[in-house]
């Protein structure tokens, strides 16, 4: 099946409003994601299929539990190439988001991505616990989304700082999100978060019969994250919360 067929069949199941123009966007992001991929190693999914289930869907997946409200200012925390942001920026473009990544070629995608589909948004190539202090950053946020860049704890660690109290950050896991959600029992009230629901999402079929379930675990910030998190990465690493 061809990139759009596979994102109609997506969204019309799980009830997200695409538009046409924006279905044929994801041709060209695909098209695009490959031929940089060819030369810059982005992602390990190298075929139009597993990137229209494995990146495209995959990361629409929050609009299917309506996590986004209209008009929420979104950072993407460790976005590489620009997932789960990228996708819902493109379909949502009542969104203003904030792409960071320590890895500045990916970054680089992902900026040349959103010129490409007519995207305005904010590039950040630094690791996020170096910024989520700064004032112009720190508890700004209506969403933080995140996706394969670190265990539980050490991702709310990461994630909660930037998000504004009454605001949500939702963690993209594809395996282990029950046990990594009991390995932050600690962590999410220490860092003014509480634990609202995880949403099981079931991608598309592949063309040879597999069907992945991923999930979504939706932290709340019901208070401010005291000043001392983030704490340097090894630490957090070392003695996660
Ligand atoms: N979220 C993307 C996805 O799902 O395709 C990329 C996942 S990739 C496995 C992990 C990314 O997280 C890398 O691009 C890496 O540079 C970034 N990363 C890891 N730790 C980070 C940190 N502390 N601050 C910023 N970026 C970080």
């Amino acid at each position: 099946m061809k990139v759009n067929e596979i994102m109609q069949g997506f969204c019309s199941k799980n009830n997200i409003d695409i538009s046409k123009e924006a279905l044929a966007g994801f041709d060209t992001l695909c098209s695009s994601l490959l031929e940089f991929n060819a030369h810059t190693n982005l992602t390990a999914i190298k075929d139009e299929e597993g990137v229209a289930i494995k990146h495209f869907a995959d990361s629409l997946a929050a609009l299917r539990f309506d996590l986004v409200p209209v008009g929420a200012r979104v950072i993407d925390i460790g976005c590489g190439a620009g997932f789960p942001g990228l996708p819902l920026a493109h379909v949502r473009r009542d969104l203003s988001v904030t792409f960071l990544d320590s890895t500045a070629k990916k970054l680089k995608f992902t900026e040349k991505a959103c010129k490409e589909l007519g995207i305005s948004a904010e590039f950040l190539p630094v690791r996020a616990e170096e910024v989520s202090s700064d004032k112009k950053y720190r508890e700004s946020f209506d969403i933080a989304v995140s996706r394969a860049v670190a265990s539980l704890p050490v991702l709310l660690e990461l994630s909660l700082p930037f998000v504004k109290v009454g605001g949500t950050f939702v963690a993209y896991k594809a395996t282990g999100a029950a046990e990594e959600l009991e390995m932050s029992k600690k962590a999410i009230p220490m860092l003014g978060g509480k634990y609202i629901e995880t949403f099981e999402v079931e991608l598309p079929e592949s063309s040879d019969g597999e069907v992945l379930h991923h999930s979504l675990i939706v932290v709340k910030k019901v208070k401010n994250t005291p000043i001392q998190y983030p704490r340097r990465y090894a630490q957090m690493v070392k003695k996660p919360l």
